[in-house]
């Protein structure tokens, strides 16, 4: 299968876990952040009709693709900045996520973020980070009509019938499990798929519950110190 990106890592030390090279894929709505900005978004605009929406993608009767594009169809494109103005007043980057890119960078782990989110909040909110534009897969939007569009880069593949809107399972397919030791950090139900395909899973809120469900093995988390405490005991620096 395709890689997503060429980058030569032959910089950097070469940092394993089990032989393979470490790659993690995190969350960023209640993950990163600490609460869902979609959700926070449609509680402050309050445009009717948002809730029943959100309660038929809860309830599994509405793709989360389908359902996500019918609550930005409710908010008119006009709004943009002011949308925007209050996310970055009102997010909140959860703890220790710098430490972790610290060392993500010291170990040469590849860090990608994998975002059911929008471009036009999640990337001034990473802003900070220095986080390549590569390095984040989120959903687009388009803000030349009447009311929000959002646009969807990276939908299911034929793999996958979710109607994830942003396929997170395509995403860790891409990076093949014989060469990447697959990491998912994540706190919802929408990490599941995704994080059956992992080698490693850190886990939070939602998500802890869902993998106990199915029996999945996790690490539970609360910020990013936890993680960063967790992967230091495991990756392995090759002379
Ligand atoms: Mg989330
Ligand atoms: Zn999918």
């Amino acid at each position: 299968m395709r890689e997503l990106d060429h980058h030569s890592d032959h910089n950097k030390a070469f940092s394993g876990i089990n032989g393979k090279q470490p790659i993690i894929f995190c969350d960023f709505d209640g993950t990163i952040t600490e609460t869902d900005n979609i959700v926070s978004i449609m509680e402050h605009f309050n445009p009717p009709g948002w809730q029943e929406i959100a309660m038929d993608i809860l309830h599994l009767r509405m793709s989360i693709r389908e359902g996500v594009g019918r609550l930005f169809g409710l908010l008119p494109s006009s709004k943009k900045r002011e949308i925007l103005d209050f996310v970055l007043a009102n997010a909140r980057i959860r703890n220790g996520f710098a430490d972790l890119l610290d060392f993500c960078r010291e170990h040469g782990i590849r860090f990608y973020v994998a975002s059911g989110g929008i471009d036009f909040f999640v990337y001034p909110l990473l802003a900070p980070f220095q986080i390549e534009t590569e390095q984040i897969f989120c959903n687009g939007s388009d803000f030349s009509g009447e009311s929000i569009e959002i646009v969807w880069l990276h939908p299911c593949d034929e793999y996958c019938d979710n109607g994830c809107g942003m396929c997170k399972s395509k995403i860790l397919r891409s990076y093949p499990g014989d060469r990447y030791y697959r990491i998912v950090i994540g706190d919802s139900v929408t990490d599941f798929e995704a994080a059956k395909l992992a080698d490693l899973v850190f886990a939070r809120s939602r998500l802890v519950e869902r993998c106990r469900e199915m029996g999945h093995p996790f690490v539970a988390f609360n910020d990013f110190h936890d993680i960063v405490e967790h992967l230091s005991k495991k990756v392995v620096t090759l002379p």
